[in-house]
């Protein structure tokens, strides 16, 4: 059993947080351990929207009123917040999205358009999401640059002699992740920054996964963009960060086109664009959910991202060690250098039965290709099952969850 009597992490106070903990599935306490799909919110975040609706429900930045004095301080409030949590050099780098995926989005239709063409190259890890590899696949159709697959070996790692490699005169960016979703591996993202800085190139980290795991410096990983989602980082969902540096921001044109991001419009003399952030912020965005967010990544801070990751690595010790057990169960991802991600795979048990059946014992986790199926593929998978930890999670969950995957997998094989 893993120790953590030396961690000062008072899960019991962290868990009074959530009032989502205390509730039943199919007669059984919860164990929620999808925290990388959506992690769950605590109550300090759920108040703020009671806290916005209640008291100053008004739309930001246009109105001279009080209302909307205070939800655009609120609002701008959580810029700075973010700011400060990815240790960026100044809040007009901050842009308010949906999520990751509309990040990268945001990245491939504004940046890429300008800069890629016919014969550049995009360099994509075979880790990535779904939303890091679709929305350059779309754009590589339109404006014909090549995507090659930065390779990774049997444990999950990111083959970095083999990344060198890719490069040539016309690489224009790197796409990965901090951390893989799928697997939990850690990506060196500041040494692959480095090298891609070296071939003039850009590095666009996905930062959905790390967000919520560890602190994030971009300015010392010299990230030129980095995207994260609230609703892994215990905030709500329909909001997200892009951050990217001012001068590569400044030069970019807009995406999307309407109110907000504009100085003037006239059908005579063209339109010109606010400054940014404003400029990739068109139309009324989510207000409650962006002062949430803000509270939500104080949650994570009060509590200290070194403590929750040192936690959470704890935790997949103690998971790791519980289902070496097993008959027929292989670990996938098994990195030095992981998050506390646990996908695994039982012979002779489909993992949709796994997952539901332990669901039945008020155990969630998610099964599936989790938006990574080329790095299923290389494994010969099309699903795993996997389980993940949040700051919130116990070792006597952790217990529950072994158990219950042992009782699962004696019905199914
Ligand atoms: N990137 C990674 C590594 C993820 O894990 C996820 C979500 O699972 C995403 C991107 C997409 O995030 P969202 O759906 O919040 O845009």
């Amino acid at each position: 059993m893993a120790d953590f009597s030396d961690l000062t992490l008072d899960v019991v106070k962290v868990r009074r947080d959530f009032p989502i903990l205390d509730r039943e599935v199919h007669g059984k306490p919860l164990v929620y351990l999808d925290n990388a799909a959506t992690s769950q919110t605590p109550r300090q975040v759920i108040a703020m929207f009671d806290d916005y609706y209640g008291r100053y429900n008004a739309n930001i930045h246009r109105g001279l009123h009080t209302l909307a004095d205070e939800a655009t301080a609120a609002f701008e409030g959580t810029r700075e917040t973010v700011r400060a949590f990815l240790n960026a050099g100044e809040t007009r780098e901050i842009v308010f999205t949906r999520g990751t995926t509309e990040a990268i989005n945001l990245v491939a239709n504004s940046w890429g358009r300008v800069n890629l063409g016919p014969g550049d190259e995009v360099l994509i890890s075979r880790l990535e999401h779904h939303s890091n590899i679709v929305p350059w696949q779309l754009l590589a159709g339109e404006l014909g640059f090549a995507i090659k697959v930065i390779p990774v070996d049997e444990r999950g790692v990111l083959d970095m002699a083999a990344y060198r490699d890719l490069f040539t005169e016309r690489t224009r960016l790197v796409a990965v992740n901090h951390i893989s979703n799928a697997f939990g591996t850690i990506n060196p993202v500041r040494e692959m920054a480095r090298v891609a800085h070296e071939h003039g190139a850009r590095i666009l980290v996905d930062g959905a996964q790390a967000a919520p795991h560890q602190a994030i410096d971009v300015r010392d990983i010299d990230a030129d963009f980095y995207a994260f989602s609230g609703h892994k980082v215990y905030g709500p969902t329909g909001v997200g960060v892009l951050y990217g540096k001012a001068g590569l921001l400044e030069a970019m044109p807009p995406w999307q086109g309407g109110g907000e991001m504009i100085r003037t419009v006239s059908f005579e003399t063209p339109t010109t664009f606010a400054d940014i952030p404003h400029k990739f912020e068109a139309g009324t965005p989510a207000i409650a959910e962006v002062i949430a967010l803000g509270r939500a990544l104080q949650w994570v801070q009060e509590i200290g991202l070194e403590l929750i990751g040192a936690w959470e690595a704890r935790l997949l010790e103690h998971a790791t060690e519980g289902v070496q057990g097993i008959e027929g169960l292989r670990v996938l991802g098994t990195a030095p250098d992981k998050a506390g991600v646990l996908s695994f795979v039982v012979d002779g048990a489909h993992s949709q039965d796994i997952g539901l059946l332990i669901d039945q014992l008020g155990v969630a986790i998610r099964t599936g290709h989790h938006c990574a199926q080329p790095l299923l593929a290389q494994f010969g998978l099309d699903a795993t099952c996997r389980a993940s930890f949040a700051a919130y999670n116990t070792p006597e969950e952790i217990d529950v969850f072994v158990e219950g995957l042992e009782r699962v997998v004696g019905m199914l094989r």
